[in-house]
């Protein structure tokens, strides 16, 4: 049976969409947008009302440019000094807020990344507000729900704080089009903040492969691959059959088989793949904290009452060393 929404309510539900303004805090590298950040835009889009998207860096109208093109915002304001490039929290923070007071906003969201979860604490305490992080839904304007205890428990979180700071976990809000917007480009304003630290330099793990934060397809190796030389013998052959990424346990990259930027799970990567297809990994809860909400989970494991085969959607009860090659042969030839 269906319940019409009385007219009252709906007004109220109109006019609370009329305040909302969300300032979306977008990530760049190098100037180039990072698009795993858009994830914030279609979280604020849940939220309704206006958005306006926030970037800063050195020579950054360009990035603020190509964010003009996403889909869903009205405007990105931007700032362009150098002094912002890499984000460091100490003076991003005091910019963010800066450009919060001017634009009035009611939210403010950011990924739940690296730079989100930098970021948006120190710009909450600047605010004197909570912050609410890592939310995966939106039940109303002042209403979030977020995973706890590794995922083991779901938080509904009702906040009374203006603005609301909020990071977004990346795998439970689809990122918008990159294309088909047309925002406009708007100037910052820039405090100058002093920042007590300095840049030096960054070492990235470079690959050829897909990110495995963003990846469609992931496979994963475990302890149960036994040493590194197996775990590069079997598991990049079979990722890249399926053009996958490489993750690992936790176990796996502790054992030095796996480098750390791989690891899934609770202090690891967040991945929601399509394809989540895993080998030698027992399936504790920190491990699945990070994968569950992949869309089809296969596991290999020898032993039948591992934990994987209780979220897996396709389990094969079997040796990985026999399993694996076997798998990435047929794969190559179908
Ligand atoms: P194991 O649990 O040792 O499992 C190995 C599996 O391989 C077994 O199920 C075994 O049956 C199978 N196997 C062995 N040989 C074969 C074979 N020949 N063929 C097929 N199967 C075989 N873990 C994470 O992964 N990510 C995290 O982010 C993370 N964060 C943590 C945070 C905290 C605070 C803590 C306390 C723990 C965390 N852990 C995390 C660790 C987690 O608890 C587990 O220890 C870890 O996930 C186990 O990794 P594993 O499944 O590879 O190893």
């Amino acid at each position: 049976q269906s319940h019409p929404i009385s007219a009252p309510k709906l007004s109220r539900h109109a006019a609370i969409q009329r305040l909302l303004s969300t300032l979306a805090v977008l990530e760049q590298r190098d100037g180039q947008l990072n698009m795993s950040s858009l994830a914030s835009i279609s979280a604020a889009q849940k939220l309704g009302g206006s958005i306006h998207g926030f970037v800063a860096g050195a020579s950054i109208k360009q990035v603020a440019e190509q964010a003009a093109k996403v889909e869903g915002l009205e405007k990105v304001i931007y700032v362009d000094n150098a002094a912002y490039d890499k984000g460091l929290p100490e003076n991003y923070a005091q910019l963010l807020v800066e450009n919060i007071k001017k634009g009035g906003y009611t939210h403010v969201l950011a990924g739940h990344s690296a730079f989100g979860k930098n970021l948006m604490p120190r710009a909450a305490a600047l605010m004197d507000v909570s912050q609410i992080s890592d939310i995966t839904g939106i039940e109303s304007e002042d209403t979030f729900v977020r995973p706890i205890y590794a995922g083991n428990a779901i938080l509904t979180v009702q906040s009374e704080d203006s603005p609301k700071m909020i990071t977004v976990r990346g795998t439970a809000f689809a990122a918008g089009a990159a294309e088909g917007g047309s925002a406009g480009v708007e100037e910052g304003v820039d405090p100058k903040a002093e920042c007590s630290t300095e840049w030096v330099s960054e070492n990235l793990a470079k690959s050829d492969r897909p990110d495995l934060a963003t990846a469609e397809k992931v496979v994963s190796g475990g302890r149960g691959l036994k040493s590194k030389e197996e775990f590069d013998r079997l598991i990049p052959p079979l990722a890249d059959a399926l053009g996958a990424a490489i993750g690992a346990s936790r176990a796996a990259v502790d054992s030095g088989f796996a480098d750390n930027s791989l690891q899934v799970g609770q202090t690891g990567k967040n991945v929601a793949p399509q394809l989540y297809l895993c080998a030698g990994i027992s399936g504790a809860i920190q491990h699945l904290a990070g994968m569950k909400d992949s869309k089809v989970i296969a596991a290999i494991n020898k032993d039948a009452d591992a934990p994987i085969f209780q979220v897996a959607d396709v389990g094969l009860v079997g040796d990985l060393f026999e399993k694996v090659p076997e798998m990435t042969e047929k794969v190559k030839g179908a």
